[in-house]
């Protein structure tokens, strides 16, 4: 078999829907780089008002988001504190040092949560000696550590520390939408001890490209900077803007079949000799563990690819991360299930 038909690899691999698609192609645009883009002057408009912040700046990538908000936050030879499992240390190209001249120092936290007690140890004393301590980054929901929810209580723990510590609290809110189905609280709870956050377009929202950074007016201004520095100011950005406005407006509910599919897919897989799932799935995303199979994770992967078409990432020697998604439907989900099973099954020994 060739070719890829269930693709769990993330949720940044839906494609636009039709409707998604015809608002993209009606979309009301102007010049971006201007201000003049009604359409993504409207996206950000609603961003600014789902966080709770008073403006918002619409950008490229994700990774740019967190990019340009250290680059405004941090000096040359600044420390950020962060999880060590977090996408802006491990997975953004060393930006953090290429961009804003800044370190990270991680913490060990359990599922990409730590606390506020963890925070403030791992908060060094000022000395001349030591790079200075300056900003915390919560990533909500935790990729790697396993899509899981920073609960209410765990943000407000750690903000009152970095408060202390005088400290600056900036959210990788790359799947904050899928807390907020996860856990019925409202993104501006998650947002309000935030002095810059972001959401992803191009994840669980299902938007083909971008992203948009929320902050103070203040903050969106020098962030604004940074994107015109970077490269990052575009022209007739409507064009994709209209995707994040019909997403916000109707792709933000319906994550909660993500989650229930990714349940369910964890069930599914749950006593398959060779396999172990991780425990606690929150969201949209599933790990497990093939060592049991005999196979490596990226050998699983490229079996699973050429005997059933269905693709799972391989996330270390023997970690895959499976992802729900728009494009993923519970018949999918039984597929993809069977499919491991059967591939377990068949090699196991
Ligand atoms: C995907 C992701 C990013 C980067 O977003 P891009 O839009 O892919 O640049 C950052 N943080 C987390 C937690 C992510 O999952």
């Amino acid at each position: 078999m060739s070719g890829i038909e269930i693709d769990l690899y993330s949720d940044t691999q839906s494609k636009p829907t039709p409707e998604m698609r015809k608002a993209m192609a009606e979309a009301e645009v102007g010049d971006e780089q201007q201000g003049t883009d009604p359409t993504v002057t409207k996206l950000c408009e609603m961003t600014a008002e789902l966080l709770g912040k008073e403006d918002a700046v619409f950008l490229p990538s994700g990774t740019m988001c967190n990019q340009i908000s250290v680059a405004v936050h941090c000096r040359p030879g600044d420390e950020i504190i962060a999880d060590k499992t977090a996408h802006i240390v491990n997975t953004e190209g060393g930006g953090l040092a290429v961009f804003a001249g800044a370190m990270a120092r991680t913490v060990d936290g359990t599922r990409g949560v730590f606390s506020g007690e963890q925070l403030t140890a791992a908060v060094r004393n000022p000395r001349r000696h030591t790079p200075k301590p300056r900003m915390v980054v919560v990533e909500q929901t935790s990729n790697s550590a396993g899509g899981s929810v920073w609960p209410l209580d765990a943000v407000r723990d750690v903000s009152a520390a970095a408060r202390e510590k005088n400290l600056i609290m900036h959210m990788d809110g790359a799947r904050l939408l899928n807390a907020v189905v996860a856990t019925g609280h409202t993104a501006r709870e998650f947002a309000e001890p935030f002095d810059s956050l972001w959401l992803d377009l191009s994840k669980g929202l299902g938007c083909p490209i971008g992203a948009v950074l929320a902050g103070s007016r203040d903050f969106i201004e020098q962030a604004s900077q940074w994107k015109q520095r970077m490269g990052g100011a575009m022209r007739q950005a409507g064009i994709v803007a209209a995707a994040g406005v019909l997403a916000l407006e109707h792709h933000v509910e319906r994550m909660a079949e993500d989650h229930e599919n990714a349940k369910r897919l964890g069930e599914l897989l749950g006593n398959t000799p060779g396999i172990s799932v991780e425990d606690g799935i929150e969201t949209n995303m599933v790990f497990f563990n093939v060592e049991g199979t005999g196979l490596t994770a990226e050998a699983f992967r490229d079996r699973l690819i050429a005997e059933h078409g269905i693709r799972i990432g391989a996330n270390n020697v023997y970690r895959m991360r499976a992802v729900t998604h728009l494009d993923i439907s519970r018949e999918g989900i039984e597929r993809a299930a069977a499919a491991v099973r059967d591939l377990a099954r068949s090699v196991h020994s």
